[in-house]
C-alpha cells in the first residue's frame, strides 16, 4: 500500500463522485507502476527510449563551469521529444490508461505545454484526447492550440471566469466525474489528490535515475548538489527523487515574479513562490503550500514564465522543504531573463524561461552550497518563449541581454 500523505501534506480532498476513479487509479498505480504487472514499466521505458528520445545527455557545461569555478553538468530534458520533461509524465499516464482499459484521455492545460505533451502521447498510443483550456489562454497560446489539434486532440475552450488554468482544471474535474468509467484524467505535475503526486514523481524519476548513472560513469561520484526549477514541482521531484536518501544538496528554484511581497488583504501575489511565500491550505485535492488571501481564496499569481505560474506546489515538495531536506530559492523575472540570454550566448542552449530561473540562481548560490559537482536540469527548450523574451527584454534593462536593435524589423538586415 502506498500512503496518501507526506507528513501534513497531500491526501485526497475530492468530491464523493470522484472517489471511485481515485480508488481505481490508486489500485492501477500500485499494480502496474510499483509492481510492474504485465511488464508495464518495461514497456514505458521502451517507449520513452524510442518515442521520447531517452536517455537525454548529461553534459559538462564548460563556460558555466568556468564562471562558477566548479563543475556544472546540464541534464538536457530540453532534448526530450516535444522539447521538455513533460512528455515523461504524459506518456506514462496515457500508457497506464491503456493498461486500465480506458478509452479516452482528458487533460487541462494553461500555457499549453502539458496539453501538447498529452496530445502527442495520446496520438502515439492511438487514444482519443480532449484538452480543456481557458479561453484567454487559447488566445494567448495559439501555436500550442495548433500543435494539439495537429496531433488529433480536441481543444475545448473554457469560458468561465478569467478563462485561465484554474477554470480549465475545474472543467476537467467535472468531465472526469461524469465519465470515470471510460476516461483517464492526465494531471500535468506532482499535484492533485493521491496517487497523482507519487505517480507523476515516479514517471519523472527517470531524470534522476539517468543522472545518477551518467555522473557515476563520468566521475565515479554522486552530485554534490542538484538544482531544478519548480512550478507544480514535477521537474524538481523527478530531478531529486533518486538522491533524496543521499548526501546531495537539493535546491528548488521558484518564480519570484516582480516581487516577493504578497498582499493577503488585496489577494495579490506578484510571484508564484508558494514554497517561500505561501501558507498551508487545500488546492486541487491536496493539502499543500498555496498562495491564498485572508479568506482562503486562491490569489492571482504572477511569473514571466507561464509554466511556473501556479498558485500551489506538489505536497511532497512542500513536505521535503518543511523537513529541511530540500532548500527553496526564488529568482525574479528580470534575473531569469538575464540568465536566459546568458545560457543562450555562453553555451548555445536557448532554455525555457522556467529553466532560466534555475540558471539564474547559480549567480546567488555560494560555493559551499554548490560543491564540486553541480547538476542543473534544463527542463525545456526556449523556442516557445521567444516572443515573450524579446518583448520583455525590450521593455526592461536586462544585464547580459542582447542589443535589441538586431531584433528590429527585418531582423535589422536592411539597416
Ligand atoms: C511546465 C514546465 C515547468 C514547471 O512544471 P513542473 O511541474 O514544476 O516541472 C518547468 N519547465 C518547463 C520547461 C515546463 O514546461
Amino acid at each position: 500500500m502506498s500512503t496518501a500523505k507526506f507528513g501534513e501534506y497531500g491526501g485526497q480532498y475530492v468530491p464523493e463522485a470522484l472517489m471511485p476513479a481515485i480508488e481505481e487509479l490508486t489500485d492501477a498505480y500500485e499494480r502496474y507502476v510499483l509492481d510492474n504487472e504485465d511488464g508495464f514499466m518495461d514497456e514505458f521505458r521502451e517507449r520513452l527510449r524510442e518515442f521520447g528520445g531517452r536517455p537525454t545527455p548529461l553534459q559538462h557545461a564548460e563556460q558555466l563551469s568556468e564562471r562558477y569555478e566548479t563543475n556544472v553538468y546540464l541534464k538536457r530534458e530540453d532534448l526530450v521529444h516535444g522539447g521538455a520533461h513533460k512528455l515523461n509524465n504524459a506518456l506514462g499516464q496515457v500508457l497506464l490508461a491503456k493498461y486500465m482499459g480506458k478509452e479516452r484521455i482528458i487533460a487541462e492545460t494553461g500555457a499549453g505545454q502539458h496539453g501538447t505533451a498529452t496530445a502527442m502521447a495520446a496520438a502515439h498510443l492511438d487514444m482519443p484526447c480532449e484538452i480543456y483550456m481557458g479561453r484567454t489562454d487559447t488566445n494567448r497560446q495559439r501555436p500550442n492550440v495548433f500543435r494539439m489539434r495537429l496531433n488529433g486532440a480536441e481543444v475545448t475552450p473554457v469560458d468561465v471566469g478569467r478563462g485561465t488554468l484554474k477554470e480549465a482544471i475545474s472543467q476537467t474535474m467535472r468531465d472526469w466525474a461524469k465519465t470515470v468509467e471510460t476516461t483517464h484524467y492526465v494531471i500535468g505535475s506532482v499535484v492533485g489528490p493521491h496517487p497523482f503526486p507519487k505517480m507523476v514523481r515516479d514517471f519523472q524519476s527517470v531524470i534522476s535515475e539517468e543522472t545518477r548513472q551518467q555522473l557515476r560513469e563520468q566521475t565515479g561520484q554522486l552530485p554534490s548538489s542538484v538544482i531544478a526549477c519548480a512550478g507544480g514541482g514535477s521537474n524538481t521531484m523527478g530531478s531529486f527523487h533518486k538522491f533524496v536518501d543521499d548526501d546531495v544538496s537539493l535546491f528548488a528554484v521558484e518564480a519570484g515574479g516582480s516581487s516577493l511581497a504578497v498582499d493577503e488583504e488585496r489577494g495579490v501575489a506578484p510571484n508564484s513562490a508558494s514554497l517561500t511565500t505561501g501558507t498551508e491550505g487545500v488546492l486541487h485535492g491536496a493539502r499543500t503550500k498555496i498562495l491564498q488571501d485572508m479568506d482562503g481564496q486562491i490569489m492571482e499569481s504572477h511569473s514571466v514564465s507561464a509554466g511556473l505560474d501556479y498558485a500551489g506546489v506538489g505536497p511532497e515538495l512542500a513536505h521535503l522543504v518543511e523537513t529541511g531536506r530540500i532548500t527553496p530559492a526564488t529568482v525574479e523575472d528580470d534575473d531569469a531573463l538575464s540568465a536566459f540570454h546568458r545560457l543562450s550566448q555562453t553555451e548555445g542552449i536557448i532554455p525555457a524561461l522556467e529553466t532560466a530561473h534555475a540558471i539564474a540562481w547559480l549567480e546567488d548560490a555560494t560555493a559551499e552550497q554548490l560543491g564540486d559537482r553541480v547538476v542543473l536540469t534544463v527542463s525545456g527548450r526556449g523556442d516557445k518563449d521567444l516572443e515573450t523574451v524579446l518583448e520583455e527584454t525590450a521593455a526592461r534593462d536586462i544585464p547580459d541581454g542582447p542589443d535589441m536593435d538586431v531584433f528590429s524589423r527585418n531582423g535589422g538586415i536592411n539597416e
